[in-house]
């Protein structure tokens, strides 16, 4: 019995520590992470600048509240808007929050409440988060949802021209759908999405949860499209581990959240702020994301050699080091063969493995993993499972 709501359905591991790409569990036993905490830890675990950022916040202070200014607050503030299409920074602390408040930015700039999301994405847990995700397991017996959303096709507009309208405030999207599966979104489809948004007034969110940051090789993964989001969402990459949430959003937003019209306790908190300071700093300094870029390219080619071959894969797609393995079953024991190697990996719905390394992961780790891939992957009492 455990006191904890089951909520999760957890892997045989117990955490003792983690450090950079390494975990170890309460038995001693070391596992090399390709999950990064579900893409949260992206400069792996403890990393020292991080550590060394959130011990001087600690010396100083802990919180005081959003009455009173924190430069730390105006410094990563600064930071996400240069390297975006965005000019100012609502702060929360998880994802969903980032996304509840880019639904809320949205419909009251706008003055409607009608807004496009589409199938497969996810965008949340919360009742405005849940409703804009497009998945029915992640909706049953939590509703009625907030009857405003509407899910199209993703990767083709067609429904979309036929449902948006007069009424529409936003249309939602990730550029690369994460739990849905590790599904990049073609250019042409996210071009024409943008051209039909401005067509319409209806103002476009990107939410770069777990595409953002680095991830993909670029500070945020709309960037590889060529478009400019109105609203952009950032959380798990962000501090490296310390709760955070972002929301970003272009300047002609600025009067809808004045004074008074949304906020959180924690939100910008100083030791989340110290953390993603530091990890900005780090993942925007020259040469880091040609590194991620070229450690992609590697990590695919040595997939697309040795991985996809094998009789259990059926495709292999992703951005940067965000890595979708599509297999003929569920994937569920292959991730636990998986950690009992050594290796920790995620799932992206039933039939996908999800490879969400730390950005930091070496040419080494990826050798190592993909051998552990491969042989389990071609084990075929595994694979007849
Ligand atoms: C994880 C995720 C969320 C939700 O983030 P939380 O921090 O769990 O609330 C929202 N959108 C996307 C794309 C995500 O991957």
């Amino acid at each position: 019995m455990t006191a904890l709501f089951p909520t999760y359905k957890r892997f045989n591991l117990s955490v003792e520590r983690a450090s950079g790409t390494t975990v170890e569990d309460t038995d001693g036993k070391s596992y090399l992470d390709f999950g990064a905490g579900i893409g949260v830890c992206s400069l792996g675990h403890r990393h020292p600048s991080v550590q060394e950022a959130l011990q001087t916040q600690l010396n100083a202070y802990w919180h005081v509240s959003n009455l009173y200014h924190n430069p730390v607050q105006e410094n990563v503030a600064n930071l996400l808007t240069q390297y975006s299409s965005g000019d100012q920074v609502f702060f929360c602390n998880s994802g969903t929050e980032a996304n509840e408040a880019a639904i809320k930015l949205a419909r009251k700039a706008t003055g409607k409440h009608k807004m496009i999301t589409f199938n497969q994405s996810f965008h949340g847990r919360t009742l405005g988060a849940m409703a804009a995700t497009g998945q029915e397991k992640i909706h049953n017996g939590f509703g009625p949802m907030l009857e405003t959303f509407q899910y199209v096709p993703f990767n083709d507009n067609e429904t979309l021209k036929q449902v948006i309208d007069g009424e529409t405030a936003a249309v939602m999207l990730e550029v690369v759908q994460g739990e849905g599966g590790i599904n990049p979104a073609d250019t042409d489809f996210v071009q024409e999405l943008e051209r039909v948004c401005q067509e319409n007034d209806v103002l476009l969110i990107v939410d770069e949860v777990q595409t953002g940051i680095g991830r993909t090789g670029k500070p945020f993964a709309y960037q590889h499209y060529g478009i400019s989001p109105d609203i952009i969402t950032s959380a798990k990459g962000l501090a490296d581990g310390v709760p955070v949430g972002a929301m970003i959003a272009k300047d002609k937003l600025r009067d809808a959240f004045g004074p008074g019209s949304h906020a959180a306790t924690f939100g910008g908190n100083p030791l989340a702020m110290a953390a993603a300071e530091a990890v900005l700093k780090h993942v925007f300094q020259d040469g880091f994301l040609q590194e991620v870029t070229d450690k992609s390219n590697y990590l695919m080619d040595c997939l697309n050699e040795l991985i996809k071959p094998l009789p259990v894969v059926s495709s292999i797609r992703g951005k940067g080091l965000m890595i979708g393995i599509e297999c003929s079953q569920n994937v569920s024991h292959l991730v636990e063969a998986l950690i009992e190697k050594g290796l920790l990996v995620l799932s992206a719905g039933p039939n996908v493995l999800r490879l969400l390394p730390p950005l930091i992961v070496s040419k080494e780790e990826i050798d190592q993993a993909v051998d552990l891939l491969s042989e389990v992957l071609s084990d075929e009492k595994v694979s007849a499972h």
